[in-house]
């Protein structure tokens, strides 16, 4: 079967590898659609995120769906012939953080796209079954790709702890950025703030939700949001960018005793905000780590049509153009937000 691998920065290649075979807990999905994700940029272009440094060539992709072909001995053959979005860390199931319900931190996670684990830019993969989540029919497989990214805004959002009316702030206005204003929106915010350093994103936000949306290279973020609440700052900050100045700003918008949630991922190691501040304000810094549980809630708030994935996504690639496709999302060109790689 054909498989994309990264083999240097700005380079993949298609090459031929052996097709997987189910162990007994697992499903072979043949892979329709992948997303291509702001951290498969941070590998594709520097080949690392922080220390988590490529060592090989390796496959990318993460943001998946497909239809399970087959399943093995001890897994569900419900599944089946249905198409699934598929969560992609695959926890050990046996560490304390396993069994206290907080498997997105667990030590042992196997996540694809990173090193040293292929992702889903090929034709199949063999995965946990009990990770595969079939979906309605009536959403297309690249929308079914999009309850990765939807998750990780579910779970942006749950630890906002957003109360009804309350105001709030996204930084960064690319695809997690627009879900988790959607997400937001839908979970009672009143004035949403949004800012980008693209114009086009800045539009986008006003499409989805975001109240006040502004260009963070024309208006100085802090200023302007603290004049427009009256000085008070906002409830609640997302930090939804790709970059290591935005926990500063979320410090400094956040009102006093707020929460900041930082679900961006710089590509640093380290970073950098005001302790002062935060101390000062009794803030709330809170990490976000990818996501748990928030599969199913996903796709049902998208197969009810609440929120809108389809529409971000702007571009359509086939598995042999990867190349193009990477340029396309690294280089921010042609009004790109998502680009989904079919098959
Ligand atoms: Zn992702
Ligand atoms: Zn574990």
């Amino acid at each position: 079967m054909k498989a994309v691998k990264w083999v240097a920065p700005r380079k993949v290649e298609v090459v031929e590898v052996d097709r997987p075979v189910p162990e007994p807990h697992e499903a072979l999905v043949r892979i329709e659609s992948t997303g291509i994700c702001g951290s498969d940029i941070h590998y594709y272009a520097d080949g690392r995120i922080g220390n988590t440094v490529m060592t090989g060539p390796l496959v990318l992709g993460h943001e998946y769906s497909g239809i399970v072909e087959q399943v093995g001995a001890d897994a569900d053959p419900g599944l089946v012939g249905k198409r699934v979005a598929v969560e992609p860390g695959i926890p050990c199931l046996a560490c304390e953080w396993c069994r206290t319900g907080h498997y997105n931190v667990c030590l042992d996670m196997r996540f694809p796209g990173g090193p040293p684990y292929d992702g889903a830019l090929q034709e199949y993969v063999a995965v946990h079954a009990g990770f595969c989540f079939p979906i309605p029919e009536s959403m297309t497989p690249a929308e079914a790709a999009m309850m990765e990214p939807l998750a990780v805004a579910v779970h942006t959002v749950e630890l906002g702890h957003v109360k009804p009316g309350q105001t709030a702030a996204i930084l960064g206005l690319g695809p997690i950025g627009l879900l988790t204003a959607q997400v937001a929106k839908l979970s009672g915010v009143s004035r949403l703030f949004g800012t980008d350093l693209l114009d086009y994103r800045v539009e986008a936000g006003l499409r989805y939700g975001v109240d006040r949306a502004f260009n963070a290279s024309e208006l100085n973020t802090v200023d302007t949001i603290l004049k427009e609440t009256n000085g008070r700052g906002v409830d609640v900050v997302f930090d939804c960018a790709r970059s290591a100045d935005t926990p500063a700003l979320a410090c400094r918008i956040a009102r006093p005793a707020g929460r900041c949630v930082l679900t961006g991922i710089s590509g640093e190691s380290s970073g950098t905000f005001p302790v002062d501040i935060a101390r000062r304000k009794e803030l709330s810094l809170q990490w976000c780590r990818r996501f748990k549980f928030n599969y199913p809630s996903a796709t049902q708030m998208t197969a009810s049509g609440r929120v809108d994935v389809r529409s971000i996504i702007t571009h359509s690639f086939p598995l042999e153009r990867c190349q193009e496709a990477f340029d396309l999302v690294c280089d921010n060109r042609d009004n790109v937000l998502k680009v989904s790689i079919d098959q």
